[in-house]
């Protein structure tokens, strides 16, 4: 059975205070579970929107990066941009936010490129998928810190380990094929004909003349035009997929948890989640939110699976249940990782 170690953290808990129990975790964890650290192992964190309040600060790493530096093992805050543009949307939007957000201790590598065109391929035996598309930069890590925030989320239900290997490793290409699982086109009407896409299609996929049509066959499906439009003329969206979106969650959910299978399988990953600022909605949501739980404490693993579970069954017992518990069940179910666990805790020294 997977164990997770827990650190309880009291309500509203210091950022010092909390760098210094993840710390303890990383010790602790390293030590119990025997694991040999690489030379380089980066940080994979969310920087969080601009707007957003309740992302895990940055400083909340320090304690762990301290060790790092002490056992001379090289880091970077590693991170993908996202699929629907704003200030995450690519690489040098994204690295100004997270300088911003406070994500200055280490450089801040995104993973898949400059408009997400930079993927590697992982073959898994999934019901959904048989190959994801993941940032190309993860394929030189064989082992990571998953930094993770336990809270809600719209389509997930809940996000933490999880949802940080299976959105937050994917390329934009993985991402459309979780969300929607369709190549783009470009709606003529809204078209400037400027260029943008044309310069980042590498698979020669983008005509601009006579009409601006987008070749399907050739299309790898990567998201770096619709990125790369600033006129919102690249459209990703077709009535299939919008169903599938707002009526099929499971299978969502489902594509999520095959994904954090391709970004597990063949790395020897720590997983820690946050269960602090524990809000509705994630920490993609340009705008403050409210807590809608006190503040549980961390958790770390090397099972992404029990991580999450332990922050879920914690949230359960304090009366919050989160939507989307059968992403632990189908993560089980495919050999991600257990959902029974040995919960460890550690004192709280805050
Ligand atoms: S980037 Fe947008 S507006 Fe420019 S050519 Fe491509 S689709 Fe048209
Ligand atoms: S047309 Fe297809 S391959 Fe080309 S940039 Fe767009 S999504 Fe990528």
């Amino acid at each position: 059975m997977a164990k997770v170690y827990f650190v309880p953290l009291p309500e509203g808990s210091s950022v010092e205070s909390i760098s210094r129990a993840a710390g303890r975790l990383f010790d602790h964890v390293v030590e119990a579970e025997g694991i040999v650290l690489e030379k380089e192992i980066p940080l994979k964190v969310h920087c969080g929107e601009a707007g957003n309040r309740t992302f895990i600060p940055a400083g909340c790493y320090d304690g762990v990066i301290d060790r790092l530096e002490a056992q001379g093992i090289a880091s970077c805050f590693i991170e993908t941009s996202v699929l629907y543009g704003g200030k995450r949307g690519d690489r040098e939007s994204h690295t100004k936010l997270a300088a911003s957000h406070g994500f200055t201790r280490l450089p801040f590598v995104i993973a898949d490129g400059e408009h997400g065109e930079d993927s590697c391929d992982v073959t898994i035996p999934g019901k959904h998928f048989k190959h994801c598309h993941l940032g190309k930069a993860f394929a030189d890590h064989p082992q990571l810190l998953v930094m993770s925030h336990f809270k809600g989320h719209a389509l997930a239900g809940f996000g933490g380990s999880i949802k940080q290997l299976g959105m937050g490793f994917a390329s934009k290409g993985g991402k459309m094929a979780m969300h929607l699982g369709v190549k783009p086109r470009i709606r003529a009407w809204k078209c400037k004909k400027c260029g943008m896409c044309l310069a980042r299609c590498r698979a020669g996929a983008i005509t601009l003349s006579p009409k601006p049509s987008i070749d399907r066959e050739k299309c790898l499906g990567c998201g770096a035009c619709y990125s790369a439009c600033r006129n919102h003329a690249v459209s990703i969206l077709t009535w299939g997929g919008l169903l599938n979106a707002l009526f099929k969650g499971r299978f969502f959910r489902e594509k999520l948890v095959e994904y954090a299978l391709a970004a597990h399988t063949g790395r020897r990953n720590i997983y820690f989640v946050f269960a602090l600022n524990i809000t509705r909605g994630c920490d993609c949501e340009p705008v403050p939110m409210f807590k809608v739980l006190k503040d549980i404490g961390v958790f770390v693993s090397t099972d992404p699976v029990a991580a999450d579970a332990a922050a879920f069954d914690a949230a359960v017992k304090r009366g919050k249940r989160f939507r989307g518990g059968e992403q632990l069940d189908y993560a089980e179910k495919i050999g991600l990782g257990s959902r029974k666990y040995e919960l460890v805790e550690l004192p709280c020294d805050a």
